[in-house]
């Protein structure tokens, strides 16, 4: 199977070639269908399988077919990482994945200064975040949530362990109800179960 068998967008493809991407790994091939459908996904894969594109490509797809007004400073797409580097680490592959595409996106982490991430905040659609970081924003008002429609927590094993439970509560309240969910982890118990019924509908399990 290739990436033009998933029905990414040509602009994907495109700059899929230009990365000398070519053929999808085990959890792209499971995942990016079903994130293009709609669904929930719960998807157990480590570091180093192309997890991060399995969830960024089918969002820019769902970004560039679909389109809301004011779309500009709309943040359509969240993706909470546990770290600074993993936040830094999926930023850059967005970045990679959406050359070619109009759309913005925007890193906020702590320990850094906050200035230059609401700036950036101000037309991103796709918001790369840790969760303590995210709430700063929130409570400052330089994101608005009330048009997320899709919400990643990647590496959710780790956001749990590192103690974000209480910021992910906190962040939940001014995300949608209607949306989708993708949850990715290393490993799977009772804690991260116990998450994700929380946080997903009727979730498609992906393992690989
Ligand atoms: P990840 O598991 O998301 O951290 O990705 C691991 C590495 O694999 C990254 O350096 C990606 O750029 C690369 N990668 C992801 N998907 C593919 C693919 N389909 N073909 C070749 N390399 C890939």
């Amino acid at each position: 199977t290739t990436f033009s068998e998933l029905k990414l967008d040509p602009i994907l493809l495109n700059s899929l070639e230009q990365n000398q991407y070519h053929t999808p790994t085990a959890i792209q091939l499971k995942t990016i269908p079903l994130i293009l459908a709609g669904h929930d996904v719960m998807g157990s894969a480590q570091t180093g399988t192309g997890k991060t594109a399995a969830f960024v490509l089918p969002l820019l797809h769902k970004l560039l077919t679909t389109s809301k007004r004011d779309e500009q400073g709309t943040t359509r797409v969240l993706i909470l990482t546990p770290t600074r580097e993993l936040a830094q680490q999926v930023f850059t592959s967005f970045e990679k994945y959406s050359q070619g595409t109009d759309i913005k996106g925007a890193l906020a982490y702590g320990g850094a200064s906050i200035g230059p991430q609401i700036k950036a905040m101000k037309d991103a659609q796709v918001v790369v975040a840790t969760p303590g970081r995210l709430l700063d924003h929130i409570i400052k008002g330089s994101i608005k949530l009330s048009s997320v429609d899709s919400l990643v927590f990647d590496e959710a094993d780790r956001m749990l362990d590192m103690g974000f439970i209480d910021e992910i509560k906190r962040i939940l309240r001014h995300v949608p109800s209607d949306r989708q969910t993708l949850l990715f982890s290393a490993t799977f118990d009772d804690s991260v179960f116990k998450l994700s019924k929380k946080l997903l509908k009727d979730p498609k399990l992906v393992e690989v």
